[in-house]
C-alpha cells in the first residue's frame, strides 16, 4: 500500500525512531508499503518516519541510477565504519523540488538486520552510500537540509510551508466538492 508522505517541516520529521524488537510479518508489510510508496514517488530511499511510522527502518534501491544495485531492506541499522569524502547533491521525498549539495563519506558500512531478520553488513559506495546516510539521517530526526547554511534552510522552509499550504487548499476544495457531490445525489432522490 502506498503511503502518505510527510513533508517538511513536520515535527515528526525531527524525532529519533525507536528499534525494532523483531523483524514480523508486521515489519515486513511496512517494508513492502514502504517500497512501494518509494517507487510510486520515483525515489531511491525512503525512512520510516517519512511516513510517520518511528522505528528504524529504511528501504533503498538506488539501480535506476547506479548499475548492479537491488532493493535494500535495513531494520536497526548502524554505519560501523566511513571512509573518504564526497559531496552530491541530494534530494528528499520529504523536501519536493528542492536539492542541495551534501558533503557526505564516500563509503560506508553498515550493519543491519534484513527482511529475514538474519543480520548483514553491506558495503556501499557512490549513491548507495550517500542514500545509506541520508536514510540513516532520517531516523536520527535529521534531513538534508540540517547540512545547510541556516539562510539556505529557511529559504527551503519557506517555500515548503507554501507548498503545504496549497496542498491543504488543494485538498479542502477537493472535500467540498465531494460534499456537493453527496448533496446532488441526496436531491437526486
Ligand atoms: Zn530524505
Amino acid at each position: 500500500m502506498v503511503r502518505e508522505i510527510i513533508i517538511w517541516p513536520d515535527p515528526v520529521l525531527k524525532e529519533v525512531a525507536k528499534p525494532v524488537d523483531r523483524v514480523d510479518d508486521g515489519i515486513r508489510r511496512l517494508l513492502d508499503d514502504m517500497a512501494e510508496t518509494m517507487y510510486a514517488a520515483d525515489g531511491v530511499g525512503l525512512a520510516a518516519p517519512q511516513i510517520a511510522v518511528l522505528k528504524r527502518v529504511i528501504v533503498i534501491d538506488t539501480s535506476p541510477r547506479q548499475e548492479g544495485q537491488t532493493l535494500v531492506h535495513l531494520v536497526n541499522p548502524e554505519i560501523v565504519k566511513t571512509e573518504g569524502e564526497t559531496t552530491y547533491t541530494e534530494g528528499c521525498l520529504s523536501i519536493p523540488g528542492e536539492a542541495e549539495d551534501v558533503e557526505r563519506a564516500a563509503k560506508v558500512w553498515v550493519r543491519a538486520l534484513g527482511r529475514d531478520g538474519k543480520r548483514f553488513e553491506l558495503e556501499c559506495e557512490g549513491l548507495l552510500a550517500i542514500a545509506v546516510q541520508h536514510e540513516y539521517d532520517h531516523l536520527q530526526g535529521t534531513l538534508f537540509v540540517d547540512h545547510l547554511s541556516s539562510l539556505k534552510r529557511e529559504l527551503i522552509r519557506k517555500r515548503m510551508k507554501k507548498l503545504k499550504a496549497e496542498q491543504e487548499a488543494e485538498r479542502a476544495s477537493e472535500r467540498a466538492s465531494e460534499v456537493k457531490g453527496a448533496k446532488r445525489h441526496e436531491s437526486a432522490l
